[in-house]
């Protein structure tokens, strides 16, 4: 096993921690330069770059797993060049060849290999793929050149003691328009949640829920991850909206639930008005792994799933199947996992 620097990995939250390389490219003169390791964690942008003013800069976020054997691998990060390339369609930015992307990311966690926590902590390293509008500019259009970076840090596990159950609250607000950004992992959605967030916060609930824009009747986001919920007669059920962010960690468990679980995974409308129909319930993402909900404060009354201090049978199932494929316990579907 390679040696690790010396950090309490029992006790890592979700903190930046600087590492000692990130990964840059720069695309000028519509081609990309051959980017590099750097170990300078500033950015030297013009004061004109669209990422500052008019918000054209998306992001990542995926993690690199320590394995029982000491080898460290990824889940699905082709999965997150496609959709970076989908949300740079989406604000007029040069798309990334997967290749470079993907290759970018090994490098970077090869610099770094001393940060990736060791097998059997629960910790892993998080990797922020980072892609902005640079150069000068001041009208609303297309940056003239564009910045691709990607540094990492080592996170926690989201559950210290275990997985545990936590409550939300429906949001007033929205976090995108019926067809905005929201399908699109950029900033801007961040900052209009900040608000949001924080009321949440204030109330002592998790975080908000936010529901579909059109209309406000059906569940679309929990936080910055998506919702599922668990039916009595052994469904798995997932909201569909062009406003939900596609979450690699969502098809995965989409995955999971039908071909090893045996369940029927669905991807439908959650209306508001029909969550007894659950008797479980949870948000998944990247950085949320599997976050049970306990239950969700709606306008008028609180809904409990399946219980607000235990983790319901699904729930851990599904959890125990994810998270022993990322750490390769478990064998993956083809294809899931990349060795660094
Ligand atoms: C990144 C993100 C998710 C989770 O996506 P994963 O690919 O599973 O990490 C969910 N919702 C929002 C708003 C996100 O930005």
């Amino acid at each position: 096993m390679s040696k690790t620097v010396d950090i309490d990995w029992e006790n890592l939250g979700f903190d930046y921690i600087q590492t000692p390389y990130r990964f840059l490219a720069k695309h000028v003169n519509g081609a990309w330069q051959k980017g590099e390791l750097t170990e300078d964690p500033n950015l030297h942008i013009h004061e004109g770059s669209t990422a500052l003013h008019y918000g054209q800069q998306c992001f990542e976020g995926m993690k690199a797993y320590r394995t029982k054997d000491g080898s460290i691998q990824l889940f699905r990060p082709y999965e997150n060049a496609r959709r970076m390339n989908d949300s740079a369609r989406r604000l007029r930015m040069p798309q990334i060849p997967e290749e470079m992307f993907v290759e970018a990311i090994k490098e970077v966690v090869r610099a770094n290999e001393a940060y990736v926590p060791p097998y059997g902590t629960g910790a892993s390293l998080y990797i922020r793929p980072l892609y902005i509008g640079v150069g000068p500019n001041i009208g609303v259009k297309p940056a003239p050149e564009f910045i691709f970076t990607a540094f990492c840090m080592p996170v926690g596990p989201y559950f210290k003691g275990g997985l545990v159950p936590t409550n939300f609250v429906i949001s007033d607000y929205d976090r995108a328009a019926p067809m905005g950004t929201g399908a699109s992992k950029v900033g801007g959605n961040y900052a209009a949640s900040l608000l949001p967030g924080y009321e949440a916060h204030e109330r002592n609930f998790s975080d908000c829920i936010y529901l579909d824009p059109a209309t406000h009747t059906k569940i679309e986001e929990v936080g910055s991850a998506n919702f599922f919920g668990i039916t009595a007669d052994n469904k798995f059920i997932t909201p569909i909206s062009p406003s939900i962010l596609p979450s690699i960690t969502k098809y995965s468990l989409l995955q999971i639930a039908k071909e090893r679980l045996g369940m029927e995974a669905i991807e439908g409308d959650v209306y508001l008005s029909e969550l007894d129909q659950f008797v479980e319930a949870g948000a998944c993402g990247t950085a949320a792994v599997i976050s049970p909900i306990g239950g969700i404060q709606t306008q008028d009354k609180f809904h409990v799933f399946y219980s607000e201090t235990e983790v319901g049978p699904i729930t851990t199932k599904l959890y125990n199947e994810l998270v022993g494929i990322q750490f390769g316990d478990i064998e993956a579907p083809e294809g899931w996992i990349v060795k660094v």
